[in-house]
């Protein structure tokens, strides 16, 4: 008897590539709203922290990595301290983030993914936060040339801004963690 074979071949969701990266499934979460009601900055969010969870649950994985929301969030962990099913909620935004870049997402914040790179990049030259570097090469990358420029003075007044870089010692530790 002719017996026709059909293999099923599973295509990765973004709920297996968020639970790959951080050993926890976004199914764990059962909707309650508790990360959102704590999160600090929700009103500059265009979806609440559980609402993008919410969609990669469903399998809307395009608005989810669209959502400006993972790039809003400041990693403060008050989500994930609050949450009942101890889903940690910052992680799961890392996690998004991380994908997003990979898959080169078109990203709605801009400005924010150019401000994280000029401060890795400081850190990959010099072991540690240089923030007049940190500041020339995001203003270049972004032509945000005049936003804050009032407060640099005083800044410069009180030490806080130091128009050397300070290095570490073992530059090598850092590199490694780079390559990592
Ligand atoms: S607090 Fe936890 S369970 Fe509640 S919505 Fe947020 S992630 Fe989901
Ligand atoms: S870690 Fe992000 S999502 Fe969670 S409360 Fe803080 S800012 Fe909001």
């Amino acid at each position: 008897m002719d017996r026709t074979h059909t293999s099923i071949v599973h295509v990765e969701t973004l709920s297996d590539k968020i639970e790959r990266l951080t050993n926890q499934s976004p199914m764990l979460c059962y909707q309650c709203g508790k990360c959102s009601a704590g999160c600090p900055v929700r009103n500059y969010m265009d979806d609440s922290p559980n609402k993008v969870v919410r969609y990669v649950q469903l399998g809307f994985d395009d608005q989810a990595l669209q959502s400006k929301t993972p790039w809003l969030c400041a990693g403060c962990l008050t989500c994930s301290a609050r949450c009942p099913q101890n889903f940690d909620v910052a992680k799961f935004m890392d996690a998004v983030r991380q994908i997003s870049l990979e898959e080169n997402v078109e990203i709605a914040e801009k400005d924010t993914v150019a401000f994280h790179k000029a401060f890795l990049n400081q850190i990959k030259k010099y072991g540690r936060a240089f923030e007049f570097g940190l500041v020339r090469e995001y203003k270049l990358k972004t032509l945000n040339l005049l936003q804050d420029v009032d407060v640099a003075p005083e800044m410069l007044l009180k030490g806080k801004l130091s128009l050397l870089p300070h290095q570490i010692k073992d530059k090598k530790q850092i590199k490694k963690v780079f390559e990592k």
